[in-house]
Parts: C-alpha cells; sequence; structure tokens
C-alpha cells in the first residue's frame, strides 16, 4: 500500500521522523514522495520514502566504485569492527526501531524485537569474522614451494531484498558483503523503507567510509531492474517471490555476473502417529502463524497419517485460537502486511472453501475497517493438487491432509515446485533420519517449526526456492561474495 502522497495531519517534525532517505556517497537525498501506511490502523501514516531514479542507481553505483577499493585494502579487522560497532549501535536503538518496524511492516512488537536483534547479532558475528582466517596452505608436488588459497571480494555488489524481514534481510545480506570487502547498493522493499535506513543510518554512524554501503528506494521494476543491468554490479543478491528472481536471474545470467536467489516456499510438515498430537499442533501452529504466516519458512502444508489425525486437528485449531489477529502492539498475531496479500489470503481460502474444503478455523470474508486482521485459517478435506496445497499463499494459511502411511507422506512432501524448508513431527529416529536424508528441502526441521533458523547455519532451498549454489548466513556466505584464488610462492 503505497501510494503519491495527497494530504495528511501529520506534523513536519513527524514527518521528518519517519522518512526514509537514499544513501548515496555518504549522504542522505531524496525527496518523501511516497506514503507507507500503518496496515493494522486504517489512516495512520508509518513511513514516507524517496522514489529512486535511474540516476539515483547510477549515482550510488559509481560512488560505490570508487569507495570499493580502499574498504577492500582495510585491515579485514577494521572492517569487522564497524560492523561490530554498528550492530551494537542496533542493539541500543533497538525499541525504537522495532516499533517503526511494527508500523511499517504490522508484525508483533516481540518478533520486531526479535528481529532488530537478529540484525545486530548478524553484524556483530560477521564482525568478529573479521579476525577469523579465510584462506588455506597447501602442501605442492614441486620443491619449495607453499601454496595458499585466498579470496578475494567481488567488487560491488547489489541487494534486492523482501518486506516481510526488513531490517534481517539487509543485514544478513549486507554484513557478509561488507566484511568481504565489497561495497554495496541496496534496494529495500517499498513497503518497508525505514527499516533498512536504520541499518544504513548504524553503519554510518559507526564509521563505514562514504559510498561503501548505498542506499537506493523506490520501485522495484525501476532501480532494482537499473541495478541488475549495471556491468558495474559484479553480483546480486536477491530474497523476494519466484517469478521477480528468475527474471534477474536471466538479466545477471546474460551478462556473467554472479547471481544468488533466495525465493518463495510451500513448507510441509510431516505428523506421524507416534508423535504427540499437542506438541505436534504446537509445532505446526509456530510455524503456520506466527510473523502472521509472512514467512517464507512458513508451513503451509501439513500431512498427517489417519491415528493421529482427529487428536492432530483438535489440538491445532485450540492453538489457532490464540493467534488473534490485530495491532502487532497488543495482539498474539500482527496484520498482514497489504490489502493486496490480504485479498490474497481470503482468496485463497475462499477457492479452496467453495471446491469443497473444510474450514476449521479462520474466517475469509472479514473487512479491514480495523486493518488488515486475517484470523489464522486451518482448511482440511481438500485435494492434494488444489491451489492451496500447492501455491504459496504466505499468509495464515494452513492445509491439513491425510496420508496412509510415512512413505506416502514423504512423497506428498516431496511433490512440490519448491523446497526451502520440510519438518516432521515423531518420535521415531528411524523416521526422522530417514526424512532427513531423503526430504528435497534445504533445511529440515525434527520435532521444531519450519520456520526460524540461527544465524550461523547455512539457509537456502532447492528447486524453485533458491539459486540452490549459494547459501546464505553462517560462514557459508561468504562464498558468495567472493571469489578464490590459487597462489604459488617458490623460493
Ligand atoms: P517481491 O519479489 O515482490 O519483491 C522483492 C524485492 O524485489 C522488492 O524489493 C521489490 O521491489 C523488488 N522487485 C520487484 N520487482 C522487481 C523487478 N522487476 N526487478 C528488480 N527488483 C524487483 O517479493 P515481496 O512481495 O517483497 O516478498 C515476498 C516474497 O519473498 C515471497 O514470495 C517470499 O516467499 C519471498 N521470501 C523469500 C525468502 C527466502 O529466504 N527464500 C525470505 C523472505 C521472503
Amino acid at each position: 500500500m503505497t501510494s503519491t502522497i495527497t494530504d495528511h495531519s501529520t506534523n513536519s517534525t513527524e514527518r521528518d521522523l519517519i522518512t526514509a532517505r537514499h544513501l548515496i556517497n555518504g549522504e542522505w537525498l531524496g525527496g518523501a514522495d511516497t506514503e507507507r501506511m500503518n496496515p493494522a490502523r486504517p489512516g495512520e501514516l508509518a513511513a514516507l520514502s524517496p522514489s529512486g531514479t535511474a540516476a539515483d542507481v547510477d549515482a550510488a553505483i559509481t560512488a560505490a566504485t570508487a569507495a570499493q577499493p580502499a574498504w577492500a585494502a582495510l585491515p579485514a579487522p577494521s572492517r569487522g569492527a564497524i560492523l561490530m560497532a554498528a550492530g551494537n549501535l542496533l542493539l541500543d536503538r533497538q525499541a525504537a526501531i522495532a516499533e517503526d518496524l511494527v508500523r511499517e511492516e504490522g508484525k508483533t512488537l516481540a518478533e520486531a524485537k526479535g528481529e532488530v536483534k537478529r540484525a545486530a547479532d548478524v553484524l556483530r558475528f560477521f564482525g568478529s569474522l573479521g579476525w577469523a582466517a579465510t584462506g588455506e596452505v597447501l602442501p605442492s608436488g614441486l620443491p619449495d614451494t607453499t601454496i595458499t588459497t585466498r579470496r578475494e571480494p567481488l567488487g560491488v555488489v547489489g541487494l534486492i531484498t523482501p518486506w516481510n524481514f526488513p531490517i534481517a534481510i539487509p543485514a544478513w545480506k549486507a554484513a557478509p558483503a561488507l566484511i568481504s570487502g565489497n561495497a554495496v547498493v541496496i534496494k529495500p522493499a517499498e513497503l518497508t523503507p525505514l527499516s533498512a535506513t536504520h541499518l544504513a543510518r548504524a553503519l554510518q554512524d559507526a564509521g563505514l567510509p562514504a559510498g561503501v554501503f548505498n542506499v537506493v528506494h523506490g520501485k522495484g521494476r525501476v532501480v532494482g531492474d537499473v541495478l541488475a543491468r549495471d556491468p558495474r554490479i559484479a553480483g546480486m543478491s536477491f530474497t523476494g517471490s519466484t517469478n521477480v528472481g528468475l527474471g534477474l536471474q536471466e538479466i545477471l545470467n546474460a551478462r556473467r555476473a554472479r547471481v544468488q536467489l533466495e525465493m518463495g516456499g510451500k513448507n510441509g510438515v510431516l505428523v506421524l502417529d507416534d508423535a504427540d498430537p499437542r506438541k505436534a499442533a504446537q509445532v505446526v501452529a509456530a510455524g503456520a502463524f506466527g510473523l502472521t504466516g509472512q514467512a517464507c519458512t512458513a508451513t503451509s502444508r501439513v500431512y498427517v497419517t489417519p491415528g493421529i489425525r482427529a487428536a492432530f486437528l483438535a489440538a491445532l485449531t485450540e492453538e489457532a485460537a490464540q493467534y488473534t489477529a490485530g495491532d502487532g502492539f497488543d495482539a498474539k498475531m500482527g496484520a498482514v502486511v497489504s490489502s493486496q496479500q490480504f485479498e490474497q489470503n481470503q482468496a485463497a481460502v475462499r477457492t479452496a472453501v467453495e471446491r469443497g474444503a473444510t474450514l476449521l478455523h479462520g474466517e475469509y470474508d472479514g473487512g479491514t475497517d480495523a486493518g488488515f486482521r486475517f484470523p489464522a485459517a486451518i482448511l482440511t478435506d481438500l485435494p492434494f493438487d488444489d491451489a492451496a496445497v500447492t501455491e504459496e499463499i504466505f499468509g495464515p494459511v494452513v492445509a491439513v491432509l491425510e496420508v496412509p502411511d510415512y512413505e506416502a507422506g514423504l512423497a506428498a512432501i516431496n511433490d512440490s515446485r519448491y523446497g526451502l524448508t520440510a519438518g516432521i513431527c515423531t518420535d521415531s529416529l528411524a523416521f526422522s533420519t530417514d526424512f532427513a536424508a531423503r526430504a528435497q528441502a534445504g533445511v529440515i526441521k525434527v520435532n521444531r517449526p519450519t520456520a526460524g533458523l540461527d544465524l550461523n547455519v547455512p539457509f537456502g532451498g532447492v528447486k524453485d526456492s533458491s539459486t540452490n549454489t549459494f547459501r546464505e548466513q553462517g560462514k557459508s556466505a561468504l562464498d558468495f561474495f567472493t571469489w578464490g584464488k590459487t597462489v604459488y610462492t617458490g623460493v
């Protein structure tokens, strides 16, 4: 829900506080020509931002190109110290940033605080890697010869990020890029301009040299597209929808630039008879309804074996009732991000019901007078090829289907174009071990929600969920932002 500004009552001081700007060569630039309304409170302005142009992107890339060599020449521990200081600043500012995040994205305050903390920890984790060795020493078959390997920065990298983790995703892409000696141009999601701006401000206040980290706000098909096509961008890391990601991949591949895509998911959980129905329901509910279901790793389809079906559905319905939808400042489940996403959620549930599905919990015809409140939805009795089972909805909607046994459940989990995360609820070591080996997903969760990962672990998927080449997060994130070099030294 962005639009050109017309009229509102917010005074100029308040407008300044909620205005995101471009950061180009260390300067805050651009007007406040796009408004973002709070999705939980109709009529409340949450953020203002400039609508970037091709010229803004060009200026940002020019600044990054000029700043990158000196940044790469700085000793890695010095680069790391700046990242760690920026992480500490985010922690100091956690409460205020989290409130901005709730207002512009809609998630709960607890989720927003957790996300700001995650961004801070990510900066400190990668900052600490400034002290870590990155190369190897290898033996040579030649006499008096030493072989070493080095990791070199790509140069200037482009980042394009979505609205659902508006500060954590920019942080987990920027931090490995920066610690590796790259300069960055980022285009944050239009719906959430303030969060990425807070990250930029922390980096600048921590002493990051001008031009090393640049932000250009605006439309994806303008700012994002120009960024992807510019030959000075040596690599691009994107998180967002599969359609946009695959389009960017073509552009980047055509000029043989490096590309990393993290895209959609349709994450399934298999619940077996030997599981505890209450615990399984809690695992599924946390994965499906936490973050308003707006996580790429959210649980959206569940396969249950016959012996646990009734008890599991009863427990899941009770869990769903606890996820009251509303304003993130007081509800257990925050608002849906936009009218478009709200209507998408309603249409997905309505269509399934019209085709014969049972709606065990939820509704699909509520209004938006009190914001985009969408109750947690549980669908059953629907065919395996129903769109609610196969297509990403990106809302708090879960479809529960019965399977005769483990093998049928595993086959159903794998019958998807996506492969980001997959889960199993069972007490069986044999089934959980087999599932970990055979489930086609980049992350496997046994008796844990599909959503939510630690910051130090490799993250990414297979099939249409990811490029399935370079992983994000943890030390593996450094691979994408560097290239390898082998050095022979003789004496
Ligand atoms: P989106 O694809 O609409 O937008 C993502 C970003 O791409 C935004 O910054 C947008 O402005 C930009 N963009 C849009 N069109 C573009 C174009 N033609 N060229 C260049 N850039 C363009 O996605 P969204 O609605 O912001 O986020 C929701 C999607 O993100 C869901 O599909 C979700 O699964 C996915 N997601 C994936 C992960 C993951 O790690 N796999 C994490 C979070 C979200």
